[in-house]
């Protein structure tokens, strides 16, 4: 991008309500078959139509094809048991009945490469696209087969992989991996974790992402952030190995959390997707809220390696929020991009 401070989301946006019911998590879709197929191709015309009236200058799918960002990428595998469901703890932190891995896990064909295909075709704005990182798919399923964490993310990371090279092709400018499990699991993810994702992006020429993040704006992860004390600081334990990987842009929680930014210094040359914008908050920043992140940020990113951003995902709030949400990180964007080059 030439653009000073180009702006992007992390991920997810809302869906129409024809599609599914909004503001859930894990919504059924209330399409089907033919109907479906066109009903989530109308939603990706939509969703990129409103990040482009919004100023957005990397544009995503908005995840409007899948269900939830970990399980409909696990969906399209082999060895998981979708009927088999065990309850398991997600992120240390709640209870969510998840699928069982019950045999080796394969990949018998690409899970998300026709619908990046069919978005391409529709915009030559660069575009970001979301798959979960293995450590993050790991914790969002029961594993009956390898019972072992470890062993499980280095299959995932290898399926991943043949994604991410095929999402490439289509013509996909940024693969951004979400890893908000790097934000709990922190042994892990130093002990085989970032090798894990490394597999995932091995051999792209793209550029290449990871979100980490606090979550979306559920209960359960409010309420953990209320046990977090008044300084954030599980970022300085990752950064070290993240500042040595090869991943291009790093994608964080900034706005209206207690990360210290000052830590975004341990990742100094990498680009970072300065999250400005509150997803657990209905309120829309105003643009000068926006600036503020930013402005905070600058102190410790290079310009030309800020990417003004959104904290997390987006679907579980309303369009009308998401929208001036949006609009409120463009115009905030704007009001520093003009401050740098005056
Ligand atoms: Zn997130």
């Amino acid at each position: 991008m030439n653009k000073l401070l180009p702006t992007s989301t992390a991920g997810s946006l809302p869906k129409p309500s024809w599609l599914s019911e909004p503001e859930k998590l894990w919504s059924p879709w209330k399409l089907e078959g033919e109907a479906l197929i066109e009903g989530k191709q109308d939603a990706l015309r939509v969703t990129l139509m409103e990040q482009q009236v919004a100023g957005i200058d990397i544009v995503s799918d908005g995840e409007q094809t899948r269900q939830h960002f970990v399980t409909t990428f696990i969906e399209g595998l082999d060895g998981v048991d979708f009927e088999k469901r065990e309850t398991v703890k997600i992120r240390d932190r709640y209870d969510a009945s998840v699928p069982t891995v019950v045999g080796a896990v394969s990949r018998p064909k690409s899970v998300f490469v026709e619908d990046a295909k069919f978005l391409r075709s529709q915009t030559k704005a660069p575009i970001k696209w979301a798959l979960p990182g293995p450590m993050t798919m790991i914790d969002t399923l029961y594993d009956a087969h390898y019972k072992s964490r470890e062993k499980l993310a280095w299959e995932f990371a290898k399926l991943l992989n043949e994604e991410a090279k095929e999402l490439e092709t289509a013509g996909v400018d940024i693969i951004q991996f979400d890893e908000p499990a790097f934000n709990v699991f922190f042994e892990e993810v130093n002990d085989w974790g970032m090798a894990t994702l490394e597999r995932a992006m091995e051999g792209l020429k793209c550029q290449k992402a990871v979100h980490i993040c606090y979550g979306y704006g559920i209960k359960a992860n409010t309420d953990w952030k209320k046990t977090l004390g008044s300084e954030w600081r599980q970022y300085e334990l990752i950064f070290p190995s993240i500042q040595k990987s090869s991943v291009d842009l790093v994608s964080l929680e900034c706005h209206n959390s207690h990360v210290p930014l000052d830590l975004i210094e341990l990742i100094r040359g990498k680009k970072v997707m300065v999250g400005s914008i509150d997803v657990a908050n209905k309120t829309i920043e105003t643009p000068e809220e926006v600036a503020d992140t930013l402005r905070k940020a600058l102190q410790f990113v290079d310009a030309d390696k800020l990417y003004p951003c959104t904290n997390c995902g987006m679907a579980p709030l309303s369009r009308e929020v998401a929208r001036g949400k949006l609009n409120a990180l463009s115009a905030g964007a704007e009001i520093v991009r003009r401050e740098l080059q005056a």
